[in-house]
Formats: C-alpha cells, structure tokens, sequence
C-alpha cells in the first residue's frame, strides 16, 4: 500500500492558491518528492506530508519551477535536525546545480547523496522500499519521466502450507523466498506454499514534454498517472508544441494508450485559472481523468 499525494499542481510560478508541481509517495513512513519549485517545503507541511520522511528527492528537469525550492527545503530539513543522509538524484549536471543553489546553505545537518542518472539509458534505483525508474522525456533540454513502482510478494497460502505439514515457525522465511529444512530433512521451496505473482502498484510521473512513441510504453498499465495539462484549450496546441508541453488531451490520450488505471493532470499554466472546466475534454479520451488539485491524496492498495 503506498500513499500518493500533490503538494503543488502549478508550472511557471507558484501562485497565491496553487504551488508548484510535485508529488509525494509515501511507503511504510519512507518519501520520495518527485521535484521542488520555488516554496515546496511550505506546500508540503500545508499539505500534511511530514518532510522527516524524505528519503529521496528525484528532480525531473532543471527548469526553475522544478528545481528552484531545493535550499529552502534542505534548510527546513535542517531546521528539524536531520541527521540521515537524503538521496537527490535528477539529470546530469545534478551535482553543480546543488552546489550552486546550496551555496547560501553551505552547512547542512545531514549529508547528500547526489545521484547523476544517465542521460540516455538512466539505471533504476532501489530506494526506500521502492523502485524507481526514469525515462528521457522531450522537453529540449534533459528531463526525466518517473516511474515509482512498489514490488509486491506473492500471498503465501496457508492451506498448502499445511497440508505439507510445516510448521508456523517456517512460514515467514518460506513468504520471504527462502527454501527451507524442515526438522526431518525434508526441503520446502517457497513456490510450493506462495500463490501466483502479484502485480507491483505503480505511480508514473510524467511532465514537461510532449508525447513520444515510447511513452505509453513506460506508462504501461500504471496504477496512476500524473500527466501535464498546462492547458485544456486545443487553440494552445501551437504554443505548447512549440514549449515542449501537453495539453489535457495529450495527457488523456497517453493514459488511454498506456493502459492506465486513472489520471492525474497537473502543471497548469498560470493562465489556467479553473482547470477543473476542461476535465471533460480528457474525460471524452479517458473516462479516469482528474483535474488534480493542490493537496489531492490517494492510497493505492492494489
Ligand atoms: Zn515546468
Ligand atoms: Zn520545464
């Protein structure tokens, strides 16, 4: 069970009632922060998510409102007397951008871990009881899409466990995958007391870009996707192919493509000043579709 929530669902700049985009994933008391604009440490605590459980900050792309909250954050971790090292990992040129902008921070209570993915082919992490993975989007300058996906063990079954006689004692390494010794010799293999695989729960975050072959691909069957909709009116298709961005439609067609439960659209353009008016243009492509809103949770089980 993971808990997801969107502190800010703004682009550009951060306005009086709507902060920057960025979104939280919480398991087991652990959080990863996908990206952190100008006042996102104040967009978290209005939004009820505790930043002592930061474990991973992943920035997307080094565009201002995704990246230009990274000190005010740090020093409000700080402020609470973090000592546990926090992960940040983003594009290429990571480590330089951090050290830019922490240069007014220069002595931080905990140490970072700076993680550079690979521009082109970026390896998947394995933070916090998560996986995440990230795929190159199109935004004219590097810019990750991230997949955050909670592995799942098979249900182990009870039933077969006893009728093989093993005893309770066993049953916890057999659901962990370890084959076991029973007192009388007698080996047991996890596969003979778990039921089938279960699909992991998946959380895809995808902004800045415009849509590409592939992407749907990345997507595949996500439990939630979190899409750009800068804007809902197709008059702005021009402009925002010409940025590097989606329309509510983009996303929605991507959701539909990708298999994906249900949508979240996000990073609204400043203009955008009731973007809950163009929901059924994505609802007409996807029936799943959200205007997500600052604060909007989610606990996905499965
Ligand atoms: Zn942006
Ligand atoms: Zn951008």
């Amino acid at each position: 069970m993971i808990d997801v929530c969107l502190p800010g669902t703004g682009g550009m700049i951060p306005l009086p009632d709507r902060w920057l985009t960025c979104c939280w994933i919480e398991y087991q008391g652990s959080a990863v922060l996908i990206d952190c604009g100008e006042g996102t440490q104040i967009a978290l605590k209005e939004a009820g998510c505790k930043p002592s459980r930061l474990a991973v900050l992943l920035i997307t792309h080094f565009h201002a409102d995704h990246v230009a909250g990274l000190v005010g954050l740090l020093l409000t971790l700080c402020n609470h007397s973090r000592a546990e090292p926090l992960t940040v990992a983003g594009p290429p040129g990571l480590r330089r951008v951090v050290s830019s902008l922490t240069i007014i921070a220069p002595r931080l209570t905990f140490p970072l871990e700076i993680i550079e993915l690979d521009k082109n082919n970026p390896v998947p992490l394995e933070k916090a009881g998560l996986t995440v993975y990230a795929a190159p989007l199109r935004h004219g300058t590097t810019c990750f899409g991230y997949k955050v996906e909670l592995k799942r063990k098979p249900v182990f079954n009870p039933q077969k466990a006893a009728a093989l006689n093993i005893p309770v004692t066993f049953y916890k390494a057999l659901h962990n995958g370890e084959t076991v010794t029973l007192d009388d010799g007698e080996t047991i293999k996890p596969e003979q007391v778990l039921d089938g695989a279960r699909k992991p729960i998946t959380v895809c975050y995808v902004t800045d870009t415009r849509p590409f072959a592939g992407l749907a691909g990345f997507a595949e069957g996500v439990d939630l996707l979190i899409g750009e909709g800068m804007y809902f009116d197709e008059q702005m298709r021009e402009k925002v192919e010409e940025k590097n961005h989606m329309l509510f439609s983009d996303s929605a067609e991507l959701a539909k493509k990708s298999g994906a439960k249900r949508l979240w659209l996000t990073h609204y353009s400043p203009a955008l000043e009731r973007p809950r008016d163009g929901v059924k243009i994505a609802e007409r492509i996807f029936p799943k579709s959200e205007a997500a809103y600052d604060g909007i949770r989610l606990t996905i089980d499965g």
